[in-house]
């Protein structure tokens, strides 16, 4: 890897693979701008471009390089919701708000999605589907989830079974699963980069290594001072996510900064594919582990270990191999030859800030892990705010900023993770013995065969086929899957690859057009959008094998709210 692009960006897989990106010179000069935008994130950039697209000038001002930090070190997971749990976001707010955010939500993940497509940005490879899976047998909560997601919420999402999560993810670690198909993932680095170069094509002046050291916000055109030169504007919009410190300590102390870790395999050839026969991302714990997905056809990405005090990236990702191994054992051990580390914020309440503090002052940060889709909400919702007076950023109004405890505050956080993620790992070892108990008190039965006659034994997971019904998008199946006797569950499988380069392809009806926020606005139960998804989540769960019947969405019933983030929320 170039020595100066690992010093930008971490010695990152996004950093070794990414496109080619101009270094932009620091600001030198003092200029005027109608906006100006600080932090060249994902929250800046998406901002700065919707302005500019709009018609208004805009000076993007970036400490170090576009997209160095979170922005361009995340896991890629293109998600539907926020880091709070629906539940938990219904609660505070109401059914009918809550569509609306999730609605908007939604509307994020198709926005970049839009923008890859619209800019036939390079290098991005966006991957379909995202399955939330569950390994601790906890199908009651799971089934609960999915009625509110479904019910109250209108979202696109399918329930499957333990059966059908072991079909494309063969591990005897894993049970039932919720099925995003509208979600997908990205190369994030490349993503960043080719919005910045799409962002200076509608007109933004990006500056790297110009931090905004101090902010004038008073009066009609603020001031933005840096190391060489001043910036006026008539509005500043602050996109520093936690790094946003100095510049404005109060604002900053809202915040809550979170360190997670990922590292990616040297290629594993075909055992990858025949251990992971799923080609969109993978979540196996409400809280910080594991999140996984499968890059450059072989290697496996795989993140986890969140932390409020970071430490040394390497250490923690060569620990990965255990994680992989409990879960996968058939893939033997594995060699990380990336690893890195990013850092989120997050607020108290998980939800994003995003909205007007003070006259022409504006913030868009605490976006946690789920700033794919919502930095796109804060970048078009800002942008539309400050050029046409849109109120929409108002939704987001109930959840203030507050002050996230400083210290101690993170102190408590850390105690909470460990012992949530000691609670899961207690809860997990017991899911699978009780399975491997069922499995095993079945295994005569099976043996016996129903006429008595002596059938195959059942395949072992590292055997199974790479085949079941459902809108899965599926990595190329393995020799096993060639192999495998039965019929195919599903005749949309021939042996051919459900990987969609060309992604959008695949006829799934589009969420509701993301650059048409009025839309998604109007998204209320009975609204334009509402139906769209619920279309997907019917199409889906029809073409289920017809042995496989899916988990019911029934109307959901009220229950109370323990703080845990549950599914669809958390990451
Ligand atoms: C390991 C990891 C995995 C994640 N996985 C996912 C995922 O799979 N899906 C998902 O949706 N989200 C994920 N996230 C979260 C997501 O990456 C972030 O929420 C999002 O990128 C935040 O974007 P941002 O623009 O607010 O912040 P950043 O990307 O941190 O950008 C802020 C920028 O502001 C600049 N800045 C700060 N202060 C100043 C100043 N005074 N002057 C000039 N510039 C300044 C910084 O230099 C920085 O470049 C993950 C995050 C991490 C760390």
């Amino acid at each position: 890897m170039d020595e100066r692009v690992a010093e930008d960006y971490g010695r990152s897989w996004y950093a070794a693979t990414a496109i080619a990106a101009p270094e932009r010179p620091p600001l030198g000069f003092d200029v005027d701008a109608d906006v100006c935008v600080i932090g060249a994130g994902l929250a800046g950039l998406t901002t700065a471009f919707e302005i500019a697209r709009l018609g208004w000038s805009v000076v993007l001002l970036e400490a170090r390089r576009v997209a160095w930090n979170a922005s361009g070190r995340n896991a890629g997971f293109v998600l539907p919701g926020f880091a709070c749990d629906p539940a938990v976001m219904i609660e505070r707010v109401g059914a009918v708000q809550a569509r609306r955010l999730w609605s908007l939500s939604e509307a994020g993940a198709a926005y970049v999605r839009t923008v890859i497509r619209e800019n036939a940005l390079a290098g991005v490879e966006p991957r379909r589907g995202w399955l939330d899976v569950s390994k601790i047998d906890d199908l009651g909560e799971m089934q609960e989830t999915l009625n509110i997601l479904v019910g109250e919420l209108g979202a696109a999402v399918e329930g499957w079974s333990a059966d059908q999560v072991r079909e494309v993810l063969r591990s005897d670690a894993y049970f039932h699963a919720l099925h995003f198909p509208d979600a997908f993932h990205i190369h994030t680095l490349n993503y960043a980069l080719g919005l910045a170069a799409a962002a200076e094509a509608a007109g933004v002046r990006i500056f790297e290594g110009t931090p905004a050291c101090e902010i004038d916000p008073a009066g009609v055109r603020k001031r933005v001072t840096t190391p060489a030169a001043k910036v006026r504007a008539g509005h500043v919009v602050l996109a520093g996510n936690v790094q946003l410190g100095a510049l404005m300590p109060a604002l900053a102390a809202t915040v809550m900064p979170l360190t997670s870790y990922i590292g990616v395999t040297a290629p594993l050839g075909e055992r990858l594919s025949e251990a992971i026969g799923y080609a969109g991302a993978i979540s196996d714990s409400r809280y910080a582990n594991h999140h996984y997905r499968v890059v450059d056809g072989d290697r496996l990405l795989w993140c986890g270990e969140g932390t409020c005090f970071p430490g040394d990236a390497r250490r923690v990702v060569d620990g990965f191999g255990a994680a992989v191994a409990a879960v996968f054992p058939q893939l033997g051990p594995v060699e990380f030859t990336h690893a890195w580390a990013g850092t989120m914020g997050f607020a108290i309440h998980r939800m994003p800030q995003i909205g007007e503090i003070s006259p022409g002052l504006w913030v868009a940060g605490a976006f946690g892990g789920h700033g794919l889709n919502t930095t796109a909400i804060a970048g078009n919702l800002i942008a539309r705010a400050i050029v046409e007076n849109d109120d929409t950023w108002r939704a987001f109004e109930p959840w203030d900023l507050v002050w996230a405890g400083g210290l101690a505050g993170r102190l408590v956080q850390e105690a909470r993770m460990r012992v949530r993620n000691r609670r899961e790992a207690v809860e997990a070892r017991f899911a699978r013995r009780r399975d491997q108990k069922r499995r095993a008190a079945a295994l005569p039965l099976y043996r016996r065969g129903e006429d008595g006659a002596d059938a195959p034994p059942p395949p072992a997971w590292n055997e199974a086929r790479a085949v079941t019904g459902g809108g899965a998008e599926r990595s190329t199946p393995g020799p096993a899957a060639e192999h495998d006797p039965r019929p195919p569950a599903s005749a949309g499988y021939g042996g051919r690859t459900y990987a969609d380069p060309s992604f959008g392809a695949v006829a799934v009806p589009e969420p509701p057009n993301a650059l048409d926020w009025r839309r998604a606005k109007a998204a209320e139960p009975g609204g334009a959008a509402a139906p769209a998804s619920r279309r997907v989540d019917e199409r889906l769960v029809d073409e289920r094998p017809a042995d496989e019947p899916p988990i019911e969405a029934r109307p959901a019933r009220p229950r109370g709210v323990d703080g845990r983030h549950g599914r669809a929320g958390g990451r």
